[in-house]
């Protein structure tokens, strides 16, 4: 409102301005209509008074002027105050009246009665001295020549000029009444205009205010559910932490949805959005006006309640209102979620902390189904710095923290390097480089795997496109967890994938372990088979460690399989490991796929290998996994006609390795 104030004052000048130079120019008219008037007024009394004193002769009786009848009585009357009469030469002064007066002449009497001869009827406003009370009188001295036509004469011929001086105070106040009516108007016009402005600016203001409000919500809100978003959220935690104390202690709680993915999969977009909508009504309408509910993204929520005794009783509640049955498009839903919470001051006063710790106690309800979890670090049944890392891992997706390291895989008949295989590596701002033993199990089991899924096989399908330059047939092969196999879309995400790199799907090759293929074989069949048909290769990882259902095997379509590293590093040694090996190659040939034997760390293992019949090798021998730059480099090396630098020792007479010396 105050600003609607200054806006008013504001707009208030351009209206005085306005005025004020109408208000000038209308007294500037004012005067000149006056003057006009005055001049009216004595051609008037020319033609009545002077006119009929001319004679034959084009003559005046210039004595005559002042006795006649109508000039008398204006000057009896005072409407006329003075009268002079100038010969046409100027020279003389024919007549006067009153005849005492004191002489009106000066030099500009002498040059407005020129004008007057030369034509032109001429007026100023002058003081005349009265010799009586008041002393000065203002006037309206006219000029005006007396002018006869002479018959046959070219132009008419000046006779006399006649100077009048007429009160200019009636002309004035008339003019001042005018004037008066001119301004009302003005005034009465210009208020109007500048209430109508007002008006106006009033209602374009509000909508204004309400637009910046509405602006101020959106930046704040989710809007999808019109609850707080990530930034409110964060807010109105800090401030909660601010006031938390030991009597007043605060709960933060992160609540994830578990399975919801599934949701959109099955029931599309749409009907997520829809049940989200609604599992956000319900937490809402389930907490106080002092506590905050917020959509941090996705399918999470968090939950600031402010002077709570029993958190955990708090949250089983909300948990169990997020529980019940959602109608959504006819089908009755349920979903379940986790919720991982902390206690403040308790557990922590720093925010980021506080949110960092409800995080893993999030993780840690949903890795043990265990529904609402308070965050404990002194807990044993779970690494709770390995949980924090995957709180981390979120930002470090985005951030850029993560980078593949690549491992040759290459034939074993002729050392042809065929593909080669993306391994994640965290570069950890703090804690080094982090191998993927140390994060990826846990991902696992939130669907944050996804995203690393994701991430992995856009940057791998980026770096074997700019490969193409050096090795065009080079391959990819992507390993991918069974919980993203799993997925419904996963085929069609590898797709969009191939798509937006610009590489052809022969040239990918997806890992899967034989475990993966267990959780879930029917899931995994359909993604396979989906794969299959898009034309990338499916390839079964750690191949020996399961027990897949060898009638279920011979029905996948797979490529490719890679024996176990634990079979194949001590085959020599051990006997029942080396059949093994042989079985699985044997095995794979008769459902015509490839064999890769993995962990190759001597050249005898890679002998034993070739013996075996396996037809590809992958293992320190051949290379260590290594960054892109740097495998950049080692295949430059490795070109078509020298396709190997590692050594390979002659077979003995049995087609054995001989024993290493
Ligand atoms: P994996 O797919 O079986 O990968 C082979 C692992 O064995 C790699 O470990 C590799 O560095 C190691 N390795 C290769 N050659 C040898 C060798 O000669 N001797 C020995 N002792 N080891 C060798 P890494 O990179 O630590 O990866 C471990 C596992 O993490 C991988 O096993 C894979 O299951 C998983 N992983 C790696 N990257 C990703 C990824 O992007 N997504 C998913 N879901 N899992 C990944
Ligand atoms: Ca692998
Ligand atoms: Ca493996």
């Amino acid at each position: 409102m105050r600003l609607f104030g200054v806006h008013a004052a504001i707009s208030l000048i351009p209206v005085f301005v306005l005025g004020a130079a109408l208000a000038v120019n209308f007294k500037a008219q004012e005067r000149h209509r006056a003057l006009t008037d005055a001049e009216d007024q004595v051609t008037l009394l020319a033609h009545t008074t002077i006119d009929p004193l001319i004679n034959d002769q084009a003559t005046l009786n210039a004595g005559a002027v002042t006795n006649a009848n109508p000039l008398r009585g204006a000057l009896n009357d005072g409407s006329v105050l003075r009268l002079r009469l100038w010969s046409s030469d100027l020279h003389d002064v024919l007549n006067q009246a009153p005849q005492g007066a004191a002489p009106l002449q000066t030099d500009d009497d002498v040059k407005f009665a020129q004008d007057a001869a030369n034509g032109a009827t001429t007026s100023r406003v002058t003081t005349l001295p009265t010799g009586t009370e008041p002393p000065t009188e203002e006037a309206v001295v006219v000029y005006r020549g007396v002018w006869v036509r002479v018959p046959k004469g070219p132009t008419p011929k000046l006779v006399a000029v006649i100077e009048v001086a007429i009160p200019y105070g009636p002309v004035k106040t008339q003019a001042a009444t005018a004037l008066k009516n001119q301004y009302r108007e003005l005034a009465v016009g210009l208020g109007a205009l500048y209430l109508t402005l007002l008006v106006i600016a009033l209602s374009m203001s509000r909508g204004l205010r309400k637009e910046v409000a509405f602006n101020a919500f959106l930046a704040e809100h989710d809007h999808l559910t019109d609850l707080p978003n990530r930034t409110l959220f964060h807010r109105r935690a800090g401030a909660a932490l601010r006031r938390a104390s030991r009597d007043e202690p605060v709960a933060i709680a992160i609540i994830d949805l578990d399975r919801f993915k599934d949701v959109n999969d099955t029931l599309g977009h749409h009907n997520g959005d829809r049940l989200l909508t609604e599992l956000a009504r319900r937490l809402d309408v389930n907490t106080r006006p002092e506590d905050t509910v917020a959509r941090l993204g996705g399918d999470e929520f968090g939950v600031v309640l402010t002077s709570v005794t029993d958190p955990e009783e708090a949250l089983v509640r909300l948990r169990m209102v997020i529980d019940r049955e959602v109608e959504v498009s006819g089908l009755p839903l349920s979903v379940e979620s986790s919720i991982g919470y902390v206690v403040a001051p308790a557990d922590g006063t720093d925010i980021d902390d506080v949110l960092q710790r409800a995080d893993v106690a999030m993780y840690v309800a949903k890795a043990n189904h265990a529904g609402v979890v308070r965050y404990d670090p002194e807990q044993d049944d779970y690494d709770a710095a390995k949980l924090a890392l995957v709180a981390e891992l979120r930002h470090a997706i985005d951030g850029g923290q993560l980078v593949l390291h690549y491992q040759p895989k290459t034939s074993i008949a002729d050392g042809g390097v065929e593909a080669m295989e993306a391994l994640v590596r965290w570069q950890h701002p703090t804690r080094g480089l982090l191998y993927p033993d140390s994060f990826v199990p846990i991902a696992e089991q939130t669907d944050l795997v996804d995203r690393l899924t994701d991430w992995a096989l856009d940057t791998a399908l980026e770096d074997v496109q700019q490969l193409a330059k050096i090795n065009e047939g080079l391959a990819v092969a992507v390993n991918v967890s069974a919980r993203s196999l799993g997925k419904l879309d996963f085929a069609r995400r590898v797709t969009a994938a191939l798509e937006k790199a610009g590489v052809p799907s022969t040239r990918l090759i997806v890992e899967i372990t034989e475990t993966a293929l267990i959780t879930d074989p029917e899931r995994a069949a359909r993604s396979l088979s989906n794969l299959h048909l898009a034309g990338v290769r499916v390839s079964i990882d750690d191949f020996g460690q399961g027990q897949t259902s060898l009638g279920y095997l011979s029905k996948l379509p797979v490529h490719e399989l890679k024996i176990d590293k634990s079979f194949v590093s001590d085959m020599l040694v051990n006997h029942g490991h080396a059949a093994i090996v042989r079985s699985i190659v044997d095995l794979g040939h008769n459902l015509r796929m490839r064999v890769v034997g993995e962990g190759v760390e001597t050249d005898e293992v890679l002998s034993g290998l070739r013996v075996a019949g396996c037809d590809v090798a992958q293992g320190f021998l051949i290379a260590r996994p290594m960054p892109y730059g740097k495998l950049v480099g080692w295949l430059a090396e490795r070109t078509p006609e020298n396709p190997k630098r590692t050594r390979r020792r002659p077979l003995n007479a049995k087609g054995r390795v001989p024993a290493a010396s």
